[in-house]
């Protein structure tokens, strides 16, 4: 069975691992000591994420190495050096400064992957706001749900990208005082700024403001089961973390060139794709294309990519286009060699994709495991470390991971605020982490209702179903909750069907994540309609288009059933739970199972 397959780490590698020994690592280690390794405003004036990732790099001589490789849609490559981006950050943190911006007031980016998205983050760290990217491929629904939620103050996007998505809903976001467009911009676009004229009058010089470590610094939505989007709030502090896990689950060193595909609209490219290589002084691809089987051969060839961080819906899709028993064509028309370390995160990695890696690759692929919330990577398989192909790996020096006993709702068992913690090896429960580590989120902005549901007996409870194996290696069993993982972005069912019980024709909607060879899940949609409207092929078309115009491509369902009996909770919840074990062919003990857990769900969750 492959999850019993090995794969043993020869004693030499090529680069010197930075966790070589797991247990001595993990015994020695603290976040005191972690935190040493950073170096701290000038001057003892606190910690700021941006001051780390680009200053302190020119003050230490680095100035000169390429923070960023930009590779254009149209394949030209900009180089920008630390000492380059130093001073556009210290110029967007002085548009900001003019504008009247102050400290943890939100600057949203609606951007693709260009050079501007991380002047602009980093900038806005400088001046000691709160940054927020969002995904260029969310619709104006989530677009503007994030915006208001968030109270946006600043927006960086793009004259397409403003027109088509937030242009309409501008007057029911009064918060939002500032639209920074960046390229191209009609002279007559009303409740605009040009960004590259804002920045060309701007002074290459600034200084940061003192920073508290615990200031805000990031906000990223995120979903849940029910209600609205949440916005995770991260710190400065966070930075420790970023810094130090990816030393150890990512294998950073000095001279690496790294890429990591995840986009910076959704955590991971945020933290590992613009922090945390940064951090490290490192050499950061940033590829505004999207996915190409040879596209990605070519740069990962022509850039050197040393490190490489990408999702396993992309594995998956590179295992396409060049299967294992193929001849491999396609990688060995390229030059690899410089790759040393691969790993993914972002939903479960199946174990024949870590073997494609060993065969087709050359390497084996690291999968760990975090999220949004988490803000840093909790559980890895390491670069020293052997791999058991289907698991996430162990937990980080510093993070303490358990597995808890489930109650009646599928949720850790919580009685008179205790939970117990399971020891027995190989047993399913939930996911929980002991708080404590820098980058774990301190709240989610404007509700404390759901921030505290997050914690029970003194652990922080992920939402993920997992078990231990005797060893101490976590493997991913799925999700104790109704989200949606689909090609690495979560999505919540609830916004979805709000979005179609939007169209005149639909009564009511429940939506599920179907399996999917490729992206793991797609968003399936069942609606039931109002009287006077029939179910047809028609219908189901422009449901499935009016959704995407609605909450763009990556949230919109794929596929629509009509079902004029939804089933339902007491309560009249839609049961999404059923829905999903109709759909899967679940046998009829399941099914009454579910049926409970719907009730008691119904009656705590708003
Ligand atoms: P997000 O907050 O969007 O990053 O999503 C976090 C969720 O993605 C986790 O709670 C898991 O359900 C899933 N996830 C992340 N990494 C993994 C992994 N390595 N294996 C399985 N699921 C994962």
């Amino acid at each position: 069975m492959a999850e019993q397959t090995i794969i043993r780490k020869a004693s030499h590698p090529r680069v010197a691992p930075n966790l070589g020994d797991y247990e001595r690592e993990c015994a020695r280690f603290d976040w005191a000591r972690a935190r040493e390794q950073l170096s701290g405003l000038p001057g003892g004036k606190g910690l700021n994420i941006a001051y780390e990732a680009v200053d302190r790099h020119v003050a230490h001589g680095r100035g000169g190495h390429v923070a960023l490789r930009c590779i254009g849609r149209d394949d030209r490559v900009r180089s920008v050096t630390f000492a380059e981006l130093a001073r556009r950050t210290n110029r967007f943190a002085s548009v900001l400064r003019r504008l009247g911006v102050g400290a943890e007031e939100r600057v949203f980016t609606l951007l693709g992957r260009c050079p501007e998205l991380y002047t602009t983050v980093l900038g806005t760290l400088k001046n000691t706001g709160v940054v927020c990217p969002l995904f260029s491929a969310f619709g104006p629904g989530p677009v503007e749900q994030r915006l208001r939620l968030g109270d946006a103050r600043v927006l960086v996007t793009t004259e397409a990208l403003y027109r088509r998505k937030v242009a309409a809903s501008r007057d029911r976001l009064p918060c939002l005082e500032h639209v920074l467009i960046v390229g191209r911009r009609d002279a007559d676009l009303p409740g605009t700024l040009g960004y590259e004229e804002a920045m060309e009058a701007a002074p290459d010089e600034f200084t940061i403001a003192p920073t508290g470590p615990e200031q805000m610094a990031l906000l990223h939505f995120t979903s849940g089961t029910t209600g609205t989007p949440k916005g995770a709030v991260h710190v400065h502090e966070a930075v420790v973390a970023h810094h130090a896990t990816a030393g150890y689950a990512l294998d950073l060193h000095p001279d690496d060139v790294y890429w990591c595909t995840a986009d910076p609209g959704w955590v991971t490219g945020t933290s590992y794709g613009i922090i945390a290589p940064l951090t490290h002084g490192i050499t950061v691809i940033v590829d505004e294309g999207d996915f190409d089987a040879r596209r990605w051969y070519r740069i990962l060839a022509d850039e050197h990519v040393t490190v490489w961080y990408t999702a396993p819906t992309a594995v998956r899709m590179l295992m396409r286009a060049t299967p294992r028993e193929g001849p491999y064509d396609l990688p060995r028309s390229y030059d690899l060699s410089a790759l040393r370390f691969i790993a993914s995160v972002g939903e479960p990695l199946n174990p024949e994709a870590v073997l494609w890696g060993e065969e087709v690759l050359g390497l084996p692929i690291h999968d760990n495991w975090w999220q949004t919330e988490t803000g840093s990577i909790m559980i890895a398989n390491f670069a020293a470390c052997d791999i058991r192909p289907g698991s996430m790996g162990r937990p980080l020096p510093g993070v303490e991971a358990a597995v808890l006993e489930r109650g009646e709702n599928g949720r850790a068992a919580v009685t008179d605020g205790r939970v117990t913690v399971i020891e027995r090896p190989d047993t399913e429960g939930e996911l929980a982490l002991r708080p404590g580590w820098p980058s774990m989120f301190r709240g989610y902005l404007h509700d404390k209702v759901r921030y505290d549901a997050c914690f029970a007996g003194r652990w922080y409870l992920t939402g993920d179903l997992v078990r231990r194996d005797a060893d101490g290696w976590f493997w991913f069993v799925g999700r104790a909750d109704d989200v949606i993982k689909s090609a690495g972005h979560l999505i919540g069912p609830f916004e979805v069907e709000s979005a179609l019980m939007e169209h005149p024709a639909v009564a009511e909607a429940g939506v599920i994540g179907k399996p999917d060879e490729v992206a793991g899940a797609i968003v399936k949609a069942f609606v039931s309609l109002k009287p006077g409207h029939e179910p047809s092929d028609a219908l189901g078309r422009e449901l499935l288009a009016f959704a995407r115009r609605r909450l763009g491509p990556a949230v919109a369902p794929r596929e629509i059933a009509f079902d004029q009996n939804l089933p339902r909770t007491r309560s009249g919840k839609v049961m999404r739970r059923l829905l999903r074990a109709r759909e899967l062919g679940l046998p009829e003990g399941d099914i009454s199972a579910l049926e409970t857990v719907e009730s008691a769900e119904s009656g705590g969750v708003p």
